[in-house]
């Protein structure tokens, strides 16, 4: 096991990683832009190293910034988070040519799962199922007309750089097809440096089934169920929750075993995640992060294990600790993202947090970097906490959730905490019948 290890993130996953290092006797090391001086990340861990100014760019970004950090500690290996670099091949590659350990895949599997045509080539040939499309990329409009007669519209293009959810455009009939292939081009240019599109069957009700996977590097692999994470404003997670309400023990252990044989053939080390759209008792693979999931959690809680600490067992070449076999489902968990946003428009909110009360009790977990003072700055993301449920079944999960809502106090600066008031109230949700459009709808009946 490693002596010392190095967080490249900040916020809650850097928090959490802490944790995990402080458990395991492993010394931590926190890197933070001038802006996030004052954060709780600096606070917890062993030491903490300034890389640079606010923009993330110059900081969280920054390759010479973060080895050095590395070398000037010592720390012999980094963990990259989520976000920021934990999907960077290059990042990867100059890690390994300092003789450091990255926590994650190898750069030659970010690689190919970052490039989503690849990626889905790749598990085709794995036996993975996949969206009905384009065999490969699209160059020009002829083509893309003539793929969208062929898999019947509506279709989506997507940017095979694409990810957070920008990059997609969706089609509904033949007249949409020339305004969506050069706007999805353009975004994916734009935001990714990479103008390839692609094209697929655009499923009208799925939901989104993802499942979580874990290899030892050595050809070992193991599954750890699903997470339905449905409920998505502009295809970003808002409320995720495992088991998935319509996943059967038979859907589970069909699916599980596809993916983790898959990422076992090709010797995948660490924590990964195979996205599916799901509809009709049908699974259909959209893409793999190849990183530890914000929404990890609720893996966590219903098969008690600590996906952290298997990250560095694993990058430090122990075995993984539990087989398939050990593998066990207890209960049902939930996890809703709270962000520093203004409703209806979920505009950004930064600012000072003048009081800050984290839930507790049986089966709750507060994964914040949120304290009372702290001021949330403008440069990064809006996430400032996810709050954790588990309880024996769904609806307990789902009463427990309410409860630990109401005990949340967050004043200074809005948050997203009203909207899962409001959507506990909603029957599809307490019931769990609602797929990857339900929420969007829901927004425009009631927010707007
Ligand atoms: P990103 O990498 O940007 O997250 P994904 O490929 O994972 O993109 O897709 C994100 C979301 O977009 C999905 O969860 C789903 O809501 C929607 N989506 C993607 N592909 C399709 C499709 N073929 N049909 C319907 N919705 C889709």
């Amino acid at each position: 096991m490693f002596d010392k290890i190095l967080i490249a993130n900040r916020g809650e996953i850097a928090l959490r990683v802490v944790r995990a290092c402080r458990e395991m006797g492993v010394k931590s090391v926190a890197v933070h832009s001038t802006a996030d001086a004052d954060a709780m990340h600096v606070r917890m861990a062993d030491e903490a190293i300034c890389i640079g100014p606010p923009s993330s760019a110059q900081s969280y970004l920054s390759f010479p910034a973060i080895i050095s950090a590395c070398e000037i500690t010592g720390a012999q290996a980094i963990h990259p988070g989520y976000g920021f670099l934990s999907e960077n091949a290059a990042f990867v590659q100059a890690v390994e040519d300092h003789d450091l350990t990255f926590i994650g895949p190898t750069a030659e599997h970010i690689r190919v799962m970052g490039d989503k045509i690849t990626a889905k080539d790749t598990m085709k040939a794995l036996g993975v199922p996949c969206v009905p499309g384009s065999d490969g990329g699209v160059p020009t409009l002829a083509d893309a007309k003539r793929i969208g007669e062929e898999v019947g519209y509506p279709v989506i293009i997507k940017a095979t750089a694409g990810g957070g959810g920008r990059g997609m455009k969706v089609a509904q009939t033949a007249a949409d097809m020339e305004q969506a292939f050069h706007s999805a081009r353009a975004e994916g240019k734009a935001a990714f440096g990479n103008d390839e599109v692609y094209i697929e069957k655009y499923l009208t009700t799925p939901r989104h089934i993802e499942i979580q996977v874990f290899g030892d590097g050595k050809g070992n692999a193991v599954h750890l169920g699903e997470r339905d994470c449905s409920l998505q404003r502009r295809h970003q997670k808002v409320f995720e929750e495992a088991p998935g309400p319509c996943i059967t023990p038979e859907l589970r252990a069909r699916i599980g075993k596809v993916c983790a044989d898959a990422v076992a053939k090709i010797n995948y080390i660490g924590a990964g995640t195979i996205e599916f759209l799901f509809e009709n008792d049908e699974f259909y693979f959209i893409e793999m992060n190849t990183r530890l999931q914000v929404e990890h959690p609720v893996t966590e809680a219903i098969f008690g294990v600590d996906l952290v600490r298997e990250q560095l067992r694993v990058a430090s070449g122990l075995p993984m600790s539990f087989t398939q076999d050990d593998l066990q489902i207890n209960g049902h968990a939930i996890e809703v993202r709270i962000n520093a946003e203004k409703l209806p428009n979920f505009s950004p909110c930064p600012g000072r947090i003048t009081q800050y009360h984290a839930p507790g009790g049986l089966g709750v977990r507060m994964d914040s970097a949120l304290y009372d003072g702290y001021r949330i700055p403008p440069y990064y993301d809006s996430l400032i906490g996810k709050l954790i449920v588990h309880g024996r079944d769904r609806p307990e999960a789902l009463a427990r959730l309410e409860r630990a809502l109401g005990e949340l106090i967050v004043d200074g600066v809005d948050t997203t905490i009203p909207l899962f008031h409001a959507l506990l109230a909603e029957k599809a949700v307490q019931t769990g019948d609602y797929n990857i459009h339900w929420l969007e709808h829901w927004l425009e009946d009631n927010l707007h």
